[in-house]
């Protein structure tokens, strides 16, 4: 009888808190020139991702993060049709931005070609509806080089990226989102994955600290993912026009019937437009990073 092997996430190591999976199965293990990759099976939560130590996605709760750091800013927005996202190597992300038909072309610019390629294998459910669509355009680089350069303009930019460490720290920095704001139309909205404040209030402040140098609005919203452990996660929200955070559900809701009202199991008009109110020590993160 084989011992059950345990995988720890280590993310919160110096907090002194783990989180740690029983593994059925590994499924893939893999240094790759960027970063420690394993994927594995879980009974719990399916198949469960982890890049040095962060969990990135699993199976089971993957919906609640893709569809909140999508349909958000894209609905809010009302008119995009270039989109950018800079990391997001599951592909997960652009399964959900390419079910809003108005999009016009979606550039994903992910450093390690490992996570996409073995997710052809391992997240069909993502890859399959994403890598046959004419409008998505793969560019294998590190997204600071790519928001430096690139002649595109996009209405909305989503950061899907690791954590502050290894090769994902350069996408909290000041340069890069200037970088990014450098490359947003008028009207432009950026969004990030910016971890749970419980644990990590100081990635939310730095990261709303440079927003409010490079933008008419800045904060965050919220959704509580089972798997990315400490309560509610915080998504960084950049915005030209501060009315876009704030849209009577009605109109979200013409917005989603308009795109074609695809099905949904997490976001809604209501769970929408109730994201952006945070709870108060959220609240005062966000207010502490917005007086500088
Ligand atoms: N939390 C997400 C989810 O639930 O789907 C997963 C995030 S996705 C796996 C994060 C991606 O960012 C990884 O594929 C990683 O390789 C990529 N990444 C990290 N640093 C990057 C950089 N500087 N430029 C582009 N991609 C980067």
């Amino acid at each position: 009888m084989t011992a059950q092997r345990w995988i720890a996430e280590t993310l919160f190591d110096e907090l002194g808190f783990r989180m740690t999976f029983a593994v059925e199965r590994v499924l893939y293990e893999l240094a790759t020139e960027h970063q420690h990759l394993v994927l594995f099976e879980n009974k719990l939560f399916g198949k469960v991702l982890m890049l040095d130590g962060a969990t990135q996605v699993t199976t089971r709760d993957e919906f609640i993060y893709h569809e909140m750091m999508t349909h958000v800013p894209i609905l809010a927005h009302g008119r995009a049709r270039e989109v950018l996202i800079v990391g997001g190597g599951d592909c997960g992300i652009a399964e959900e931005v390419l079910k809003h038909k108005a999009i016009e072309r979606l550039t994903q610019v992910e450093i390690d070609a490992s996570v996409v390629e073995f997710s052809k294998e391992h997240f069909p459910e993502f890859t399959g509806p994403v890598l046959g669509d004419p409008r998505f355009d793969l560019v294998i680089d590190d997204g600071m080089n790519f928001v430096e350069r690139t002649e595109r303009r996009f209405d909305v930019v989503i950061v899907d990226s690791t954590d502050p460490q290894g090769p994902g720290a350069v996408l909290f920095t000041y340069e890069f989102y200037a970088a990014c704001r450098r490359c947003m139309g008028a009207g432009g909205i950026m969004v990030t994955q910016n971890g749970v404040p419980f644990f990590q209030p100081d990635e939310l402040i730095s990261s709303v600290g440079h927003f409010r140098k490079l933008f008419a609005d800045a904060g965050c919203y919220v959704a509580a993912i089972p798997t990315y452990v400490g309560g509610h996660m915080a998504m960084g929200w950049a915005a030209d026009d501060p009315a876009s955070r704030a849209l009577p559900v009605a109109i979200l809701a013409e917005r989603y019937a308009a795109a074609g009202k695809f099905p949904t199991r997490y976001w809604t008009p209501e769970v929408h437009r109730a994201a952006f109110a945070l709870p108060r020590f959220i609240a005062e993160i966000v207010e502490k990073a917005r007086a500088g």
